[in-house]
């Protein structure tokens, strides 16, 4: 008899779908799980916090086809960035249901609501079946997470393998078409269009139709706006990106066509005064639920964005867009107009440094190829324009949930990739101070395996703004600052560099642009450990004026 144990029937069942990573962070009863995975060749992360764990799954964003895999509860993060993840969870013993056994809990339905696929195996026998179809619903159709709950009792139980249902690696997803009816409506929408827009959006990425999203663009002469993750699918210095032009993009544009984003808050809902009332939507989703939310898509095709983009321009053919149109000309002026405010910010002298002066640095020095991961509100906000993207899938952020939190964890995930595929690209992971300390112990797994991180810490003392320190100590001498600091405030001029070097790493303080550029450049020199840098900025610096203001916080 050739026996196996659950543990391990579920390790040889990851592999068989060729999941390459697990992260997790182990206990009772799901340490097994995690060695028969090393054993069996999957590469294992061990992380500090179940959030950070969460969005790991930015991982598959570089490294897609296959999920990644995480053992903890949380999977909404995934879900609501439509990112293919399997969770799995150790719970209690299925002899112990109902007792109050430790750590006993509705996991498999509390998932369901998370997930697309949430089940408990039945049996040992059926683990490496319920492993294939969570992988398979991960993949196939939108992304998404799925759930697998093992019984503390299947760790270790044993099972002849004669008796186990073995499924193979389940292909990849099947590639659908739009409605050629469809096609030929969107190409004469687009021919009749004034002022014409494309939008690219995460979807285009994760679909890597970059080629054909590149052909249609040139080919047609549109201008286009990526969204923060369709960043880079072109790149962001392409002669036909307006994102310097955006408000006003999205407001007079005629002809949107959307490519894999949802007409959410990301996009102002598609709704006026954002959008004009008589905007005409070509929607592509290979999600036919999303079709037409917000606004009636008035040609909605339904399929994958390579395929789709392939269909549109066979049709379009020759088509071009004329690039000395009024609509181009207005785009222009304003993308004009919009740089001269950010360059004339960028280049004031005083200290503390603005936000602006410090993207702008950081942007001088970063490898066009390096992965960039931000989160915070001002930082996330103003680096995702002042910091170019020129390659897909290497801009990663806190996304549609607006989840702070997630920049350790996707750093560490791009950060793994990077090592293990021995490419020189580095992570850099632009964090505000306040969402730096939702996930800043994954400074410690970062050293731990010397992965190329470099966290830049925009420090301004708080949650949107802060205090300086000396405001701070007269607050201080007022009497009790819990009913006299500002509830945005965070301890002025915390030493932030210093959890990077307690672990080993190389801490910076940086106040002036030179300290930043030498620090900056030393640590993009140094490949074998992590850095952070703790810029601190002016704890009064704003965003420049916005056309807008409602909704300006982690939007656009
Ligand atoms: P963004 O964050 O860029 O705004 P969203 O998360 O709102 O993007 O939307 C991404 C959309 O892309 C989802 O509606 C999803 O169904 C769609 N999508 C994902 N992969 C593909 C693909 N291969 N082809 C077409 N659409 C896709
Ligand atoms: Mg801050």
């Amino acid at each position: 008899m050739d026996e196996v144990t659950g543990a391990q029937l579920i390790a040889e069942a990851l592999k068989s779908q060729n999941v390459e990573y697990m992260f997790g962070i182990v206990g009772v009863p799901i340490i097994e799980v995690a060695m028969a995975a090393q054993a069996a060749g999957i590469k294992y992360v061990g992380m500090r916090n179940e959030q950070a764990v969460r969005q790991l799954s930015g991982c598959v964003f570089f490294s897609p086809n296959r999920p990644a895999m995480l053992h903890l509860l949380l999977v909404c993060f995934s879900v609501l960035l439509f990112l293919p993840v399997i969770v799995i969870g150790g719970s209690s013993d299925r002899n112990q249901e109902t007792t109050g056994a430790f750590q006993e809990f509705p996991q498999v339905e509390a998932c369901r609501l998370y997930s697309k696929f949430s089940a408990r195996p039945s049996s040992l026998e059926m683990i490496p079946a319920v492993v294939e179809k969570a992988v398979r619903s991960s993949i196939y159709g939108r992304p998404g997470a799925s759930y697998i709950d093992i019984a503390g009792d299947m760790v270790n139980a044993k099972i002849d393998r004669a008796n186990v249902r073995f499924v193979s690696c389940c292909p990849a997803p099947p590639v659908s078409q739009a409605d050629s009816r469809e096609i030929t409506q969107a190409v004469r929408l687009l021919r009749a269009a004034q002022r014409p827009l494309i939008i690219i959006g995460k979807g285009a990425a994760y679909a890597r139709a970059e080629k054909e999203v590149r052909e249609l663009v040139e080919v047609t002469g549109i201008p286009f706006l990526p969204t923060p993750m369709g960043k880079g699918v072109l790149p962001d210095d392409h002669p036909n990106c307006v994102a310097a032009a955006r408000s006003r993009a999205l407001l007079q544009a005629d002809v949107i066509v959307l490519l894999g984003a949802r007409l959410n808050w990301i996009l102002h809902f598609g709704f006026p005064p954002r959008f004009s009332p008589h905007v005409k939507i070509i929607q592509v989703d290979l999600c036919a639920e999303e079709l037409s939310n917000n606004v009636r898509a008035a040609s909605a095709l339904l399929g994958d964005i390579g395929a789709v983009v392939r269909q549109l321009l066979e049709t379009v053919r020759s088509w071009r867009f004329p690039s000395d149109s009024q609509w181009w000309l207005t785009l222009k002026e304003k993308m004009t107009a919009n740089a001269q405010i950010s360059k004339s910010l960028a280049l004031r002298s005083t200290l503390p440094m603005n936000y602006y002066t410090a993207f702008h640095h950081i942007s001088e020095l970063l490898p066009k190829d390096c992965i960039i991961v931000s989160e915070g509100a001002n930082t996330m906000d103003i680096g995702r324009t002042m910091l170019l993207n020129y390659l897909p899938r290497h801009r990663l952020d806190a996304g549609t949930f607006g989840t702070m939190g997630v920049g350790p964890g996707f750093a560490i995930a791009a950060g793994v990739l990077e090592q293990t595929q021995k490419s020189a690209q580095r992570v850099v992971c632009i964090e505000g101070d306040s969402a730096f300390g939702f996930s800043g112990m994954e400074v410690e797994t970062m050293c731990r395996y010397k992965l190329p991180v470099i966290i830049i810490v925009i420090n301004n003392n708080g949650i949107y703004s802060g205090v300086d320190p000396k405001t701070w100590k007269e607050m201080e001498k007022m009497g009790d600052m819990t009913t006299i600091a500002p509830p945005v405030t965070l301890l002025p001029e915390a030493r932030y560099e210093q959890v990077m070097s307690a672990f080993g790493g190389r801490g910076y303080l940086v106040r002036t642009v030179e300290e930043l550029r030498s620090a900056l450049q030393e640590s993009l020199n140094n490949t074998q450990m992590p850095s952070l840098l703790n810029v601190l900025i002016d704890p009064a610096s704003d965003r420049k004026q916005q056309e807008f203001p409602w909704l300006t916080r982690a939007n656009l």
